[in-house]
């Protein structure tokens, strides 16, 4: 996949949107749709397309995702009361952005899945 990602269009300025957490690897945003009072979206600058593609040298990559996640969840207070962290991948699971984040959402009781 040669264009840009809605994501590396935001990283880059070209598309707005407020950058809550960044470091060298990685980069988190408020989703413009949440589907919770917490719905954090945190995505790697190395665009990968989907879950599938990922590859031996993305294990700690991936690994920080997660840790930016929990610290996020911490600093929010929702730690305690609980998070759902999910990949969506390809058609079934709705993925619509074919560059990988991982959703953090909480912030009130959310539904069985
Ligand atoms: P997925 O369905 O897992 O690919 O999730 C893509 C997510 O990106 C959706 O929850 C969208 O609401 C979110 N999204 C798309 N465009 C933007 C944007 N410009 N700013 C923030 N979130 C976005």
């Amino acid at each position: 996949m040669n264009s840009k990602s809605v994501f590396e269009l935001i990283l880059s300025g070209e598309i707005e949107s407020e950058v809550i957490y960044e470091d060298d690897d990685v980069f988190a945003i408020n989703d413009i749709n949440p589907v919770a009072r917490v719905h954090i979206l945190v995505i790697p600058k190395k665009k990968i397309a989907t879950i599938n593609n990922l590859n031996d040298s993305d294990v700690n990559l991936v690994g920080k995702m997660i840790m930016v996640a929990k610290q996020l969840a911490y600093e929010l207070g929702i730690d305690n009361t609980g998070y759902r962290l999910l990949f969506n991948t390809n058609d079934d699971a709705m993925q619509t952005v074919f560059h990988i984040h991982l959703h953090l959402i909480g912030g009130q009781k959310l539904k069985d899945i």
